[in-house]
């Protein structure tokens, strides 16, 4: 069987970002995945119930992995805390992951929830550090490999490995 990979909806074309918008540079290169039947897209933060478009909101106090533990927060650029809702929209991540297999996830990076090399200071001035958003560190912790959308050389790399592996 071939790997699956769970892919933010966004990178696919939807419109389903904070500010209604989609990022779908990378659709041609996940194109040729997707008609592998290899796909799983999912938007974590519309599966938690959470509205497009909605205020941007950035980790504060650490990264994903303290969100996860309870030493950071999630905040909207109005100061409201939703953690609760961005914790949610992880544990869906990882549950769509598992239903469907998927050993591997290619999220926007940036992103409180999808990021995977970077994430926003919490500061709301559009300054990035490295980290990784909350659905990320979760995905990780379950033993998913997560790969920015900018690493898709290194994603089809690995999945040349599985495929070898599993023939
Ligand atoms: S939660 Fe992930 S999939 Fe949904 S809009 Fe944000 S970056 Fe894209």
């Amino acid at each position: 069987m071939k790997a699956k990979i769970l892919v933010s909806a966004c990178l696919m074309g939807f419109q389903v970002r904070y500010d209604g918008r989609e990022k779908s540079q990378t659709g041609a290169a996940l194109a040729q995945l997707q008609a592998e039947g290899r796909l799983v897209i999912h938007c974590p933060e519309l599966a938690a119930g959470l509205p497009t478009p909605r205020l941007p909101a950035e980790l504060s106090g650490g990264n994903g992995e303290a969100a996860l533990l309870g030493h950071a927060a999630i905040l909207e650029s109005d100061g409201q805390n939703v953690t609760e809702a961005y914790l949610l929209a992880a544990w869906l991540a990882l549950q769509t992951a598992r239903e469907n297999n998927c050993l591997f996830a290619i999220l926007t990076d940036g992103s409180p929830t999808c990021g995977s090399q970077k994430i926003y200071d919490g500061h709301f001035a559009g300054k990035t550090i490295p980290g990784q958003g909350v659905a990320t560190a979760l995905l990780r912790q379950h033993g998913i490999e997560v790969f920015a959308d900018h690493q898709i050389p290194q994603l089809l790399s690995r999945l040349e490995e599985v495929d070898k592996e599993q023939a």
